[in-house]
């Protein structure tokens, strides 16, 4: 079987099939997991598949069909969380060993939403461990192929999500990104993948990563779908005090063009190390905005080169303080025959953790440690604050600035797990957005030696619907 589907139906296309009754809900379950059973063994991107409670929830929407009711936003359509989201009483490893047999006890906030709007949950999908990578090599349950080449990754962390969606074992699938783990997969797998806002969308279970950076949102197969799925989720949550009490708007305005819109390149994102057939993809993305009324605005971002060290610095400071939970008393895997506790603390985490996580709980510990706190860690706060302040620069002279996604297509599964700094640099271009809280969301634009290309719309802040537009009128 051809592991990426020739068309993929779009949400309202299936909901419409759905209630005038040309297929059905169940029908429309019974392909998403047949498809799953076909192509995962050769994927890997699903940890757990949740058959029962698919099936169920499509005969839920069928019954509704049935009575005549109007059907929700999402009726009907098979949806994959990416496992760093809690749903109650289904196993969530966060792609680590330390968390094998944890059985939350409760569902997020997101995945509820979903749940509410009548999506049939198909599984939870594979990703970095704790979503630190960006590659999908670092989970413990086996790397994800990207099905436009299988010897090459699908991106990270989110890559399982990404590959389900580009593969049509999903139409829609969520990720969280903390500095581009949506939207780089999405780009490496030429699927939609939106990041919004920093408060847009409740993190309520989600598996805190660095929470002044982590943002949950949809992958899809185009813009308008992730923008239902945006529209679903979005919204304050009081059992998150980080969500964010802005209206949530109606994504209605999508169709409505790019004239006059004020488009800023930064040169900064177009300098060395981007690959040329990325370049003339993300170009040709920038050209095709230009045709249809835009003007683009040269623009700098002169704190970016500070970019990954900042985050790097940030976000292991947070994810060690974060993954202090994991202790092998109140979560998942303990080591067996310690007789001190800090022996079984340390045994526990030695052995249900792997290598990058280890790293960087090190490093992060290290950052924050007296005597070092000031050098890096309070360092790179303010090195944040200058980011921030180039994107509130840049957003007086343009509405949306666009960039690649990623320096460059898939690469080979091995090729930068060895060199974890190469590694690091693959998020050069998506990490800014998360350090400075904006939104961002990538969109293919064609390919390069038979390999998809991400092209990157960033917005200010809240700025999720000209961010879309904009987005919309590079895919058509
Ligand atoms: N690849 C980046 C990292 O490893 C981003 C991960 C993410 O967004 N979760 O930290």
């Amino acid at each position: 079987m051809n592991s990426i589907p020739e068309h993929r139906s779009t949400i309202a296309l299936t909901r419409a099939a759905i209630a005038n009754g040309t297929t059905t809900a169940r029908a429309v379950a019974e392909a998403a997991l047949s498809r799953i059973e076909a192509l995962n063994p050769r994927l890997n991107a699903f940890l757990a598949v949740t058959a029962d409670t698919a099936l169920a929830q499509a005969d839920a929407t069928d019954a509704r069909v049935r009575a005549g009711e109007q059907l929700r936003p999402l009726d009907g359509i098979p949806v994959a969380i990416k496992d760093n989201l809690v749903i109650e009483g289904v196993a969530t490893t966060c792609g680590s060993r330390i968390l094998e047999n944890y059985r939350p006890p409760y569902t997020a906030t997101a995945v509820e939403r979903l749940c509410e709007a009548g999506a049939v949950i198909v599984g939870k999908t594979n990703c970095d461990e704790f979503a630190m990578g960006s590659s999908n090599e670092n989970s413990a349950y086996g790397p994800v192929r990207n099905p436009w080449d299988e010897e090459r990754v699908p991106g990270g962390s989110s890559g399982g999500s990404a590959v389900a969606v580009a593969s049509g074992m999903a139409m829609l699938a969520l990720g969280s990104d903390t500095g581009g783990s949506i939207r780089q997969p999405a780009s490496l797998c030429g699927v939609v993948g939106l990041k919004p806002t920093y408060g847009r969308i409740s993190r309520y279970g989600l598996v805190a990563f660095g929470s002044s950076l982590d943002q949950i949102g949809p992958f899809a197969a185009s813009v308008e779908d992730a923008s239902v799925a945006l529209r679903v989720m979005a919204g304050h949550d009081e059992r998150d005090s980080t969500s964010s009490e802005a209206p949530v708007p109606d994504f209605a305005d999508l169709e409505s063009g790019v004239d006059g819109l004020r488009i800023g390149i930064p040169a900064e994102f177009f300098a060395d190390g981007l690959s040329e057939g990325t370049r003339e993809c993300v170009e040709s993305g920038i050209e095709r905005l230009r045709k249809r009324g835009a003007t683009t605005v040269d623009i700098s971002l002169p704190h970016m080169k500070y970019a990954t060290a900042c985050y790097y610095i940030v976000a292991t400071a947070e994810a060690s303080s974060n993954l202090a939970r994991f202790d092998g008393v109140r979560y998942g895997y303990r080591a067996e025959g310690a007789e001190l506790l800090r022996e079984m603390y340390m045994r526990s985490r030695s052995e249900g953790f792997g290598p990058e996580v280890k790293r960087r709980i090190m490093l992060g510990t290290y950052v924050l440690s007296s005597g070092y706190y000031d050098a890096y860690y309070d360092k790179a706060l303010r090195v944040r604050t200058l980011i921030e302040n180039d994107f509130r620069k840049a957003f007086v002279e343009c509405d949306v600035i666009l960039t690649p996604t990623s320096p460059s297509t898939a690469f080979r599964l091995g090729e930068k797990s060895g060199d974890p700094l190469q590694m690091y640099l693959s998020d050069v271009y998506t990490i800014t957005a998360n350090l400075a809280g904006i939104p961002g969301v990538s969109i293919p634009c064609g390919t390069s030696e038979g390999l998809p290309v991400g092209l990157q719309v960033l917005a200010p802040h809240f700025g999720e619907p000209v961010m879309l537009r904009a987005a919309r009128a590079v895919e058509v």
